[in-house]
């Protein structure tokens, strides 16, 4: 089929989103949705609220977004080959790390009038234009080794939880760091079952290969791996450098999407392509083509968003929404069929998030 060159795709884009501030149209006449896994929008570079999360993702027809506090933020530091743990918190914490900042968050997204994705419905409701952010953790680290806490953040919004993040934590082992646990701990096996009893979303991103094994024996719900890359092997905790380190088998790949999960791979602007990584600062199309080469190896079910936006520091290929939604433009002409887009762009987290959801 010839596409319509690229300059007239974009016009017709800017003619349809002009007249799209009902959220009425069906799919095909307007923007594929847009899910993010894993963003860190507006916490850790960019000016807080002054950042203008809000007004990006609905500019660039972001439907929803996993927003993510950063449960050891304050306890890691950067070194030239990654981050490390630079000092322990003491008892109570990260208990209070997490309160305040995802009261921070939360207001935050009143001032925005930016509705939270609680329920099913609410992921309908995103995609249908209205967009939802899904409140998350980057980390379990908040429950300092008990289940007891889970409960109080669920009822605050909380439906996305990564287990596991740079500092040494009770729920199980790492990527970055010697193992101590053998994998999951029993609180971490716990902490998945709860999880899933819960209603709320595992992420196994940071986590360990033995501690992804063991999630993926006794997990009841689909999980994903929000963010990272895949390549042949997995990362090994003694790799120099993080970004080796962060890297996700294909074999383990294909388990989760095996068991109806998804990988999402970060917008990590780095030139590694002896490696298997090729996505340059500020290239849309770079982290495009990553997505494709994933979507070849697992398949468009299977593979998601999950951009890191922040959290990859100053080698972002994608640093905004409206980077990202270039980036799905690019994903469109390269070989994918409308479905497949969509799937990856949108699609498969809203699949995942509502296969966890409880209600
Ligand atoms: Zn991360």
């Amino acid at each position: 089929m010839k596409r319509p060159s690229l300059s007239r795709r974009r016009l017709l884009q800017a003619a349809v989103a002009g007249i799209a501030g009902g959220p009425l149209l069906a799919f095909g006449q307007q923007r594929v949705p847009i899910a993010d896994m894993h963003s860190h929008y507006g916490m850790l570079t960019k000016k807080g609220i002054e950042a203008g999360f809000g007004e990006d993702l609905r500019k660039s027809g972001i439907a929803l977004v996993a927003w993510k506090l950063v449960a050891d933020l304050g306890f890691t530091r950067s070194t030239p080959s990654g981050i490390e743990q630079k000092s322990t918190p003491e008892a109570g914490d990260l208990a209070r790390n997490f309160e305040r900042r995802f009261a921070t968050m939360k207001s935050y997204l009143v001032q925005q009038n930016l509705k939270t994705a609680l329920a099913r419905a609410d992921v309908d409701a995103a995609g249908a234009g209205e967009p939802r952010v899904v409140l998350a953790a980057e980390g379990a680290d908040f429950l300092e080794g008990k289940l007891d806490g889970l409960e109080g953040a669920y009822a605050q919004g909380l439906r996305h939880l990564q287990l596991v993040h740079y500092i040494r934590t009770p729920v199980g082992d790492r990527q970055t760091d010697k193992p101590t646990h053998d994998g999951l701990s029993e609180m971490g096996k716990k902490l998945v079952e709860a999880c899933n009893e819960r209603g709320i979303l595992v992420d196994l991103a940071h986590a360990a290969p033995t501690a992804l094994d063991q999630a993926l024996e006794i997990a009841k719900a689909p999980f994903i791996w929000s963010h990272g890359w895949v390549a042949a092997d997995d990362g090994r905790w003694q790799d120099s450098s993080g970004f080796l380190q962060r890297r996700l088998s294909l074999a383990h790949a294909k388990k989760i999407a095996d068991r109806g999960g998804v990988v999402g791979l970060w917008a990590l602007g780095l030139n590694r392509a002896s490696a298997g990584w090729n996505a340059s600062p500020g290239n849309p199309a770079s982290y495009a083509r990553e997505l494709k080469n994933l979507v070849d190896k697992l398949g468009a079910d299977h593979v998601a968003i999950g951009t890191d936006i922040e959290g990859v520091g100053n080698s972002a290929a994608i640093d905004t929404y409206s980077q990202l939604r270039a980036a799905v433009e690019a994903l469109s002409g390269m070989g994918l069929d409308s479905a497949a887009v969509e799937k990856v762009a949108y699609a498969n987290y809203a699949r995942v998030l509502k296969a966890a959801l409880t209600s």
